[in-house]
């Protein structure tokens, strides 16, 4: 079996620009928070919310990459059950899955990247997390999920 964690800290600066082209995509092509969501990123600890945007899509975008795509599917992030997948100040939700809970906990998300400072800071914490303690026991999936909002 392939050591996840030695193939992400191989491939984490090809991951990292990935993530970011994808959120650069969706500021230029996702949609502002309404009123009432920028009072629940206020609510989850979100500073700067206006940057905030969420693009709805038909399915997770996987990277073209062929390692990164199976780095994205081993963690479990990209994998089927996605639906929701927070970049920096970007969001992405699946279709038909748009809720107040699920934005609510990409929000704490934006909070966490924010806490970090970038998504380069972000994504090398989050990853040593997933392949610590997968990704339901991950530390900052815990936070979110204590933080949604009904
Ligand atoms: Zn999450």
């Amino acid at each position: 079996m392939v050591d996840l964690a030695t193939v992400l800290s191989a491939n984490l600066p090809a991951a990292i620009a990935w993530a970011e082209a994808q959120s650069q995509l969706v500021l230029n092509t996702g949609a502002p928070l309404t009123e009432s969501g920028v009072a629940d990123a206020k609510a989850v600890g979100v500073a700067q919310p206006e940057r905030i945007r969420v693009l709805v899509v038909p399915h997770m975008p996987l990277p073209d990459d062929a390692a990164l795509r199976a780095i994205a599917l081993d963690t479990g992030l990209l994998g089927p059950d996605a639906i929701g997948l927070t970049l920096g100040h970007t969001i992405f939700i699946v279709e038909g899955h748009e809720s107040r809970q699920l934005l609510t906990h990409e929000c704490r998300h934006v909070h966490q990247y924010e806490t970090a400072g970038s998504i380069a800071a972000f994504l090398p914490v989050y990853f040593q997390q997933l392949v610590t303690v997968g990704y339901y026991d991950a530390p900052f999936e815990v936070d979110a999920r204590e933080h949604e909002i009904d």
